[in-house]
């Protein structure tokens, strides 16, 4: 798949699904502007990525939770190529699992704010860009956005509307020529995934239960992600307002639900 000369921002583009679609990206030959909120982390990636003789890659660093930071990555892009291709809202975090009565609903409030807020603002600040290329938005939901999972309502909630949200904005911006889709990866192995790994009574445990969870009998790659999401950009110009199921088949089949606690 070829995207040269592409300008494409990807939000938490250092680590995980974000990694991987500016790892595939820059190997598609695209100019790749990604932020979040480790310059260390973001300048060595950078270095590496500009190294390959491939495409570019220019780090920002940008908190998506705050507006200010996510009008500034916009215009940073605007004012280093000139132009926006195609956005790609992947920043976003899962919070440890706990049941409702241990959520505040401040916490609930700003993980909104993270995971949904950050993605109609970046859409808004890059949509008049966008407009001008004919170009793409790719929001990252999740699989258990459609699906519910435990001890996850807020979480849950925030995907379930970045799906929805995906669908609306699709419907206003086709006349555009902008399309809007989402991805919802199943388990995808990421630091967030290990995160959870580490935070569980029995590390070992969560993780084969995390491979088994799919047909595959595996976790997808940050590079699985990437290369749907660079389809998606790059070839899918008749797809818009879809949510894009990236699960190696984990929520298909029948299996034992019931839980005690
Ligand atoms: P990850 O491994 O934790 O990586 C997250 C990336 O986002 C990092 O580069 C991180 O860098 C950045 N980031 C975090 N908070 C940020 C903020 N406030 N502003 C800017 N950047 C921020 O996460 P992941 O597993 O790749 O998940 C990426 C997305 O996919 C999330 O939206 C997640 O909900 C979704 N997802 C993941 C899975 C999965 O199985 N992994 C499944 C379904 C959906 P800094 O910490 O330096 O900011």
């Amino acid at each position: 798949m070829n995207y040269k000369n592409k300008v494409v921002i990807i939000t938490g583009g250092t680590k995980g699904i974000g990694e991987g679609c500016a790892r595939v990206f820059v190997d598609a030959g695209a100019k790749v502007v990604f932020c979040a909120r480790n310059q260390d982390e973001g300048d060595k990636l950078a270095a590496e990525l500009n190294s390959l003789g491939k495409g570019e890659a220019f780090f920002v660093k940008c908190d998506v939770s705050e507006i200010n930071e996510i009008e500034n990555l916009i215009s940073q892009t605007v004012e280093k190529y000139g132009k926006i291709d195609c956005l790609i809202n992947n920043a976003g975090w899962h919070p440890p699992h706990k049941p409702i009565d241990d959520f505040s609903v401040q916490e609930f409030q700003d993980l909104l704010n993270l995971n949904l807020v950050s993605i109609f603002a970046a859409c808004k600040f890059a949509l008049p860009y966008l407009r001008k290329t004919k170009g793409s938005i790719i929001n990252m939901s999740s699989l258990v956005g459609s699906m519910g999972q435990i001890h996850a309502v807020t979480y849950v909630a925030t995907k379930g509307a970045i799906t929805a949200f995906t669908k609306a904005l699709a419907i206003d911006e086709a006349k555009f020529g902008v399309r809007v889709n989402s991805v919802s990866p199943g388990n995808i192995y990421t630091p967030l995934w290990q995160e959870a790994i580490d935070a569980s009574e029995n590390p070992e445990k969560t993780r084969q239960e995390g491979d088994e969870a799919q047909l595959l009998g595996r976790m997808g790659t940050i590079e699985e992600a990437g290369k749907l999401c660079l389809f998606l950009a790059a070839e899918a110009t008749f797809t818009t307002g879809v949510d894009h199921i990236l699960s190696g088949g984990a929520e298909l089949g029948y299996g034992r639900k019931s839980r005690v606690n």
